[in-house]
C-alpha cells in the first residue's frame, strides 16, 4: 500500500513517527502551515516556521524516504492577530518557492470579518500565481463554516477543481459534493473522521475526488490513520486500486496542479519482481 499523507504537521512530529509512517507505507505527505499552538508575537517568527517547512523538514523526511512538500499561508486562526496579519505581504516570496505546492491552510476558523478579508485575500494569491489552495474548515458551527467558505471560493473566481475543502464529515460532505472541489477527511482517534466512518462515505460518495489524511500535529492525532483507513477499505470490499486511487492518486493529481509535485526516484517498495515483494520476505 503506496500513501500519500495530503495533511500533515511533521514539524510536530518525531522521528519515531517518520520511521512508523515509512514503515506503514507513506511515501509522501503535504505539511500545511498553520499555528503552533500559542500566538507568534511577530512575523519574524512565521519567516523561520516557513523556512523549516521549505528547508529542514523535507531534509528531515527524506532521511526516510519520505518526500515533503509544503503548503504555506497565514492560518485562520492567526488571521485574527493584528500582530501576524502583515505575514499576508511576505507569502508571495514563499508561493514561489519550488517545494511549496499550493496556498494553505486557508479558511475559516471563528468566522470573522478579518478571517473573511485574510481567505479571500489569500484565494487571490492562489490564482496569481497558479496554485492550488487547501482550505480549512472550522470545526464549530461547521455547516454554516462550509457554506460560506464555498461562497467566498466561488467568489474569488478560482476554478473549484484546483480548491481542497477539507475537515469534512458526514454533515458537509453534501455540501461539497456537487461542487466540483475536492474533499478532504481528516481521521482523528477520537473526533473528527474514524476509519470506518470515512468507508462508509466512501462506499456512499465513491472515491472520485475523495482525500483523507491524518492531519496529524501537536495535538491528540495518529500518523498512521491513514493506513488504517486503507486497511479498513480492503476489509470492506474495496479492491487494492480503489485505496490507491484514494491514498495515492487523488493527492497527487490534486497536488500536481500545482506544477511542483516532485516525485522522482521515490523508492516504490510496492514493486514486485516475478511477483514477488521484497517487503513479504522470503517466509
Ligand atoms: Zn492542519
Amino acid at each position: 500500500m503506496r500513501i500519500f499523507d495530503p495533511h500533515i504537521h511533521m514539524t510536530s512530529r518525531t522521528t519515531d513517527d517518520y520511521e512508523r509512517m515509512a514503515a506503514a507505507g507513506v511515501r509522501a505527505v503535504v505539511e500545511p502551515a498553520f499555528w503552533l499552538g500559542q500566538p507568534r508575537t511577530s512575523v519574524d517568527s512565521f519567516v523561520d516556521y516557513f523556512d523549516s517547512l521549505i528547508g529542514w523538514e523535507p531534509f528531515r523526511a527524506g532521511q526516510f524516504g519520505i518526500r515533503h512538500h509544503a503548503t504555506v499561508a497565514l492560518n485562520p486562526k492567526e488571521a485574527n492577530d493584528p500582530r501576524c496579519r502583515p505575514v499576508l505581504d511576505l507569502l508571495p516570496r514563499y508561493l514561489d518557492k519550488d517545494g511549496v505546492v499550493a496556498v494553505g491552510e486557508i479558511g475559516y476558523d471563528a468566522m470573522t470579518p478579518a478571517e473573511d478579508a485574510a481567505l479571500a485575500g489569500q484565494l487571490a494569491l492562489a490564482v496569481a500565481h497558479d496554485l492550488p489552495a487547501l482550505v480549512h474548515t472550522p470545526h464549530r458551527d461547521k455547516a454554516r463554516g462550509v457554506e460560506r467558505t464555498l461562497a467566498v471560493v466561488t467568489e474569488s473566481g478560482i476554478p473549484p477543481g484546483r480548491v481542497l475543502v477539507d475537515h469534512l464529515n458526514e454533515v458537509t460532505v453534501e455540501l461539497v459534493r456537487d461542487t466540483g472541489c475536492w474533499l478532504g477527511f481528516s481521521i482523528y482517534p477520537e473526533t473528527k473522521m474514524s476509519p470506518p466512518r470515512m468507508v462508509e462515505l466512501l462506499k456512499r460518495y465513491g472515491t472520485e475526488r475523495m482525500l483523507v489524511n491524518s492531519a496529524a500535529d501537536w495535538g491528540r492525532s495518529d500518523p498512521l490513520l491513514t493506513r488504517a483507513t486503507g486497511e479498513a477499505m480492503l476489509l470492506a470490499g474495496f479492491d487494492a486500486d480503489e485505496v490507491d486511487r484514494v491514498l495515492w492518486r487523488n493527492p497527487v493529481e490534486f497536488y500536481s496542479q500545482s506544477g511542483r509535485l516532485d516525485l522522482t526516484d521515490l523508492e516504490d517498495s510496492s514493486a514486485t519482481f516475478a511477483g514477488n515483494s521484497i517487503l513479504r520476505g522470503g517466509a
